[in-house]
Order: C-alpha cells, then sequence, then structure tokens
C-alpha cells in the first residue's frame, strides 16, 4: 500500500506521532497545512507524502530534505508524521482511545498581529487538562511591516535578512506574547532560545504564506516527540484505533474514518464499533486510503489494502455502520478473544458520556459531531463560570426526534427548550419541526460562540419574564413615618418615611402589622404610587433615606392615617410565596445579601410555608 510506511531499518521500533493544529479562527491554521504539505507537492516533488482519509503523513526523508539547512541529524527515529487535516476541531484534541490521547503532539497557531485570542485560551486550556505537549506556531510573520520574503527558510535565516526596524518589531511582538502567556500561567520562549524544553513551551515563529519557519516547526515537532515520548510512540502489536468520522459513501455505504494508532487491521478483521443503541460487532471489508496524490484523482476513487500498520488514517467499509458513534475506539477481535468483552468495553466511552447528564431531568438537548466533541462541549457546559445542565445528548446531525426530546422542556422551563448543535449539521425537517414547536436550535463550530448564543437567548427569555411578572414582584422593604411626616392622611394619603431596611420601590404593596391579642394580623394600605425626594420623583429609595410617597389605596379599601394605622406602626411589604417566587427567578440578580435577609424575615412574619 502506498500509505503504510513499514521501515524495518530504525534502530528504535516507534511509530509516527500524530499531530493536529489548533487556534483561534483565522490564525492560520488552514494555510499552515496546505504549506506544509502543499507547495512542495505542487512542484512535483511530493517526497513521500501521502494524503490520507482526514491526514496527511510526512515520511521522515521528506522532514529531513525540508529542514536540511537546520543542520539536523542524517537520522530520525519515528517513520514520519501524522497531521490530522480538520484543523481547530477540539474533538480531534478530545479523541481518546483507550484513556490516552490520540493526539501525541499538538501545534497551537497563534497570530503574530493578534497575540492571544479567547479560542487560543480555549484551546490551550484543552491541550492542559489532557496533558498533550505542544508547539506554538507565532504565525504570520510576513505581516510585519517591510518583512522580506525568504520563501521556506528557517526562521533565524530569514530574520537576518531583515530590517532593524522588522527585528525590532518581531521582538516587541513576541515579548508581548509571551506575557500573555504568562498570564495564562505558561512559560513559553522562542524555541531556538528554550533551554528548558519540557518547563517552558516552544514558540516557533511561521509564516504560512511564504513558508519561512516551517522547516523548524516541522523538525521540531518530529524532534521533541522523538525525544519526550519515546514510550508512548513505541510501536505495538495491540490495535488502538478511533474513528474519527462515520460517513456515507456513494457505492461502499455507510463507512468509518478511522486513526489508527497502534497495531495492524486486515481485511476480514472483526470489528467491535461503539454505537448509539448498542455495540456494533461486524468484519472489515475493505481498508481504503486515496489515491496518491501525483496521479490524477478520480473522486470517489480508492486505493485498496490489504492491511495497514499504524500510525495511519483510513477509511473503513464494513456492513452495519450506520450508528456507529464518531470519537469512540475500534475494537479487534483476536483469536480467542471474548466478543462479549469487547462489546462491553466498546460501549464504555458512550457510557461515561451519558453519566453526565443531569440527573433532574431539566436542562438543554446537546448534540455533537463526534463523543470527543460532546464530551468537550458538556465539560465545557459544566465549567463553574457557565453551568447550564444538559438533559440529553445526541452525535451526528440533527433529526425530528432529537427537536422532539428538546420539545420536552417547553411546559416546564421553556429557556431550555434549545439544541445547542456543535459542528453538526440539521435536517430540514429538523427545523421545520423546531419553528413549529417553539424549540430553538443554536449552531456553531466554536464552543464559546454557542455559550454566547445561549447566553443572549437566556437574557432575553429573562428580560421577557421579568416584563411578564413585573406586576407581581415585591421587593421587602420597612418604613418608619417620621415625626411630623403625615402631608395627606387620606385621598390618597402622603407621607414622609424613613427606609429602615430593605428597597422602597414604586408599585410596592404595602401593610402594617396588628397585634390581636396572642396573634399578628396584617392590614393591607395600598401600593406605592410615588416616591420623591426634595420634590424629585425617585423609582426607589435605599434603607437609610428620607423619602416622601404616595400610597394609592387599594381598590373600594379607602384607608385613613389616624383612624386605621398611625405614626407607631410601621409599613412593610406585603410580600407573598409568589411574590418571593418571581423575585427569586428574574430578579435575583438586583437584590443584595441585605435585603434577602428581610425577605426570609418576612416570610417569617407572614407565616410562609
Ligand atoms: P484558519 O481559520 O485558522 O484555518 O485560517 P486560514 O488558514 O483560513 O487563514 C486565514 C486568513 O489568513 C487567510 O486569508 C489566509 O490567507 C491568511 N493567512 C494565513 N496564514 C498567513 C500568513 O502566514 N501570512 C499572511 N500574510 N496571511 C496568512
Amino acid at each position: 500500500g502506498s500509505g503504510s510506511v513499514v521501515n524495518e531499518e530504525r534502530e528504535e521500533n516507534l511509530r509516527s506521532p500524530i499531530c493536529c493544529i489548533m487556534g483561534h479562527v483565522d490564525t492560520g491554521k488552514t494555510k499552515l497545512l496546505d504549506c506544509i504539505r502543499g507547495t512542495h507537492v505542487q512542484e512535483g516533488e511530493a517526497g513521500g507524502i501521502t494524503q490520507q482519509i482526514g491526514a496527511t503523513y510526512f515520511p521522515a526523508e521528506n522532514i529531513l530534505e525540508r529542514t536540511k539547512e537546520l543542520k539536523a541529524d542524517a537520522k530520525l527515529k519515528v517513520p514520519g508524521l501524522l497531521v490530522i487535516d480538520t484543523p481547530g476541531h477540539e474533538s480531534f484534541t478530545n479523541l481518546r482511545s483507550r484513556g490516552s490521547n490520540l493526539c501525541d503532539i499538538a501545534i497551537l497557531v497563534v497570530d503574530i498581529m493578534h497575540g492571544l485570542e479567547p479560542q487560543t485560551i480555549e484551546s490551550l486550556n484543552l491541550l492542559r487538562r489532557r496533558n498533550t505537549e505542544f508547539i506554538v506556531a507565532l504565525n504570520k510573520v510576513d505581516r510585519l511591516f517591510g518583512w522580506k520574503k525568504c520563501k521556506n527558510a528557517p526562521i533565524r535565516k530569514a530574520m537576518k535578512q531583515q530590517s532593524v526596524d522588522v527585528v525590532n518589531e518581531f521582538n516587541r511582538r513576541v515579548t508581548e506574547v509571551i506575557t500573555q502567556f504568562k498570564e495564562q500561567g505558561l512559560n513559553t520562549e522562542l524555541y531556538y532560545k528554550n533551554r528548558e524544553m519540557g518547563e517552558t513551551f516552544s514558540i516557533v515563529p511561521t509564516s504560512a504564506i511564504s513558508g519561512e519557519g516551517i522547516p523548524d516547526l516541522l523538525l521540531l515537532l518530529v524532534k521533541w516527540a522523538e525525544k519526550s515520548m519515546v514510550e508512548k510512540l513505541t510501536y505495538v502489536d495491540k490495535v488502538q484505533c478511533t474513528v474519527l468520522e462515520v460517513k456515507v459513501i456513494e457505492g461502499h455505504g455507510t463507512t468509518i474514518d478511522v486513526v489508527l494508532v497502534n497495531g495492524v487491521l486486515h481485511e476480514g478483521d472483526q470489528i467491535v464499533v461503539c454505537g448509539t443503541q448498542e455495540p456494533i460487532v461486524t468484519s472489515i471489508r475493505s481498508l481504503l486510503t486515496p489515491q496518491p496524490l501525483k496521479e490524477i484523482r478520480v473522486k470517489g476513487t480508492y486505493m485498496h489494502h490489504k492491511e495497514v500498520k499504524a500510525a495511519q488514517c483510513i477509511k473503513i467499509t464494513a456492513q452495519g455502520l450506520e450508528h456507529a458513534v464518531a470519537g469512540t475506539a475500534l475494537h479487534v477481535i483476536g483469536p480467542g478473544e471474548d466478543v462479549e468483552e469487547a462489546k462491553k468495553t466498546a460501549m464504555e466511552d458512550m457510557k461515561s458520556v451519558m453519566s453526565r447528564i443531569d440527573k433532574s431531568g431539566e436542562g438543554v438537548y446537546v448534540q455533537a459531531s463526534t463523543l470527543g466533541s460532546l464530551e468537550a462541549l458538556l465539560e465545557f457546559l459544566k465549567s463553574p463560570d457557565v453551568q447550564i445542565p444538559v438533559r440529553g445528548i445526541g452525535i451526528g446531525p440533527v433529526h425530528k426526534k432529537d427537536i422532539m426530546k428538546a420539545g420536552a422542556m417547553l411546559e416546564k422551563r421553556k429557556e431550555y427548550a434549545t439544541v445547542l448543535a456543535f459542528d453538526v449539521k440539521v435536517t430540514t425537517e429538523a427545523r421545520e419541526l423546531a419553528d413549529k414547536m417553539g424549540v430553538k436550535i443554536f449552531c456553531a463550530d466554536i464552543i464559546y460562540h454557542l455559550f454566547d448564543q445561549f447566553k443572549v437567548y437566556i437574557k432575553g427569555i429573562k428580560e421577557e419574564k421579568k416584563k411578564e411578572t413585573a406586576s407581581e414582584v415585591v421587593f421587602p422593604c420597612v418604613l418608619k413615618i417620621l415625626p411630623d411626616g403625615v402631608i395627606k392622611s387620606k385621598d390618597p394619603i402622603i407621607l414622609g418615611v424613613n427606609v429602615i431596611d430593605g428597597i422602597l420601590k414604586v408599585g410596592t404593596p404595602i401593610c402594617i402589622l396588628k397585634k390581636i391579642e396572642n396573634s399578628t394580623e396584617f392590614m393591607d394600605i395600598g401600593r406605592i404610587g410615588s416616591i420623591q425626594i426634595n420634590n424629585q420623583p425617585l423609582d426607589y429609595a435605599k434603607k437609610g433615606q428620607e423619602v416622601a410617597i404616595k400610597i394609592d389605596s387599594n381598590h373600594g379599601e379607602q384607608k385613613t392615617f389616624g383612624r386605621h394605622f398611625g405614626s407607631d406602626d410601621k409599613l412593610i411589604s406585603h410580600i407573598s410565596r409568589r411574590s418571593i417566587d418571581v423575585l427569586k427567578t428574574s430578579y435575583r440578580d438586583e437584590i443584595s445579601e441585605d435585603e434577602w435577609k428581610l425577605v426570609s424575615k418576612l416570610e417569617k412574619l407572614f407565616k410562609i410555608l
């Protein structure tokens, strides 16, 4: 097969490291990938680079050839480097197989003109959580004003060609980025100044347009992987393989694209794959890779392989893969191995994700492209400053049935009748049904965009609810009538008062306490019609303020100062179970801790259960 590089002469039996590219949108991830594989291919010196399914393979020879100027050793220990093609997806970095990361090393791309951006930090946190090694590509150096292009040159050689101004600007920006990383608790340094690899992360300045720094990046990736991950990269026969994508391909039915991290896959191998409902047991019909790059590629034609050795990305065709779950491990049943055991193991990943669903049954519905991206999203939604509960999950495109499930929340908590669709398509039927039912769908391929959309939506709903309940809310207050404070005793009552506790707001129903023998009763006086201070109207008055209030009497229940109540009576807001609920759900942010304390005091006073 074209892709399977088996080099028996290498001293150590290492497999190729698997590399992912991450970073904020528009930093140049795609371009960087194009650059490291493209130019050479187009110039007809493919140098053994092979296009795989969802990945590009760079043989060691190619890497050495391109990094000649850096005077690297004549030999590399790893057979090559496997770079995952779809950049920027948390899902890939989050993919695991047998508990360890699928991605051995990552390139975190930062735009030198922009420094760290929100998604850089998101990627950074994910990499740290997963303990994944990474190298920072500080991209777009060619955008420094006055940059002289030095096509595909090592970065230090390119820097020598630059004017003092460019060098100064370069240094200034590098220092700034290093400071920004420091603020994230991370030590970084230009790779050629880095004396503590492992403790301090390396920065490689690059241009994905003119190729400066690309040799440095490639060599550093491979060398660093070789040096720090010998154990992890030691080839073993035990198959370690993860499903990247589930795709329908004309003429092949549902296929799975997999990363073979370790071991060998053969045509006819019996495999077990995690399914949405139950494990799938089937056997490999064919192992496919795309046609080599230099040949004219006819869409939909593949090369067939009898066997494929790690590390590689390949397409597997087999029967019964319709419900396979992307992001889960693929298991091969060896001779004498127990199918039942493998079935159980296959479903474990799915189970662990299912277990993160909120037990309360209240929450949003979350749909993602792979189990890995779903996990990343769930983790994010759980984090302390997000805290969005999840009641259901799905993998793959959003269908009508998913909308139905999300719709179950319409009656209970309208804001949760929502589908957060991460990096997946929504079928037309599903969208139509959602519109009809009033289920919201938010789509994004960046986690924090989903969150932002949802946040805005929640805010809108809260505002709406606030408006609906505005007449029912009662803020807590206790007022004392000032000596000589009676301005008008009825029609309407106007009093000078001191706000001795809580917050006084226009519209608040006011009552007084009446002790009758051993029990207390309440007498409603009316609602606060207006508040004034020095003849200026106020919407509210705070504890300690002295203001004039007008009390509009309740319909048909005219109360008079001096007859129904006197100067010794304290005026208290009349709260109820309902008014407290409204306060809790819609006005929580507007009320202080002291005011909550008063609410609980009044709760007892009014004997609200
Ligand atoms: P991605 O969203 O991270 O994949 O970014 P792209 O690879 O799509 O690049 C975003 C934009 O930046 C495109 O217009 C690229 O042409 C441009 N770009 C990417 N890398 C470089 C670079 O090194 N130098 C310059 N000048 N532009 C770049």
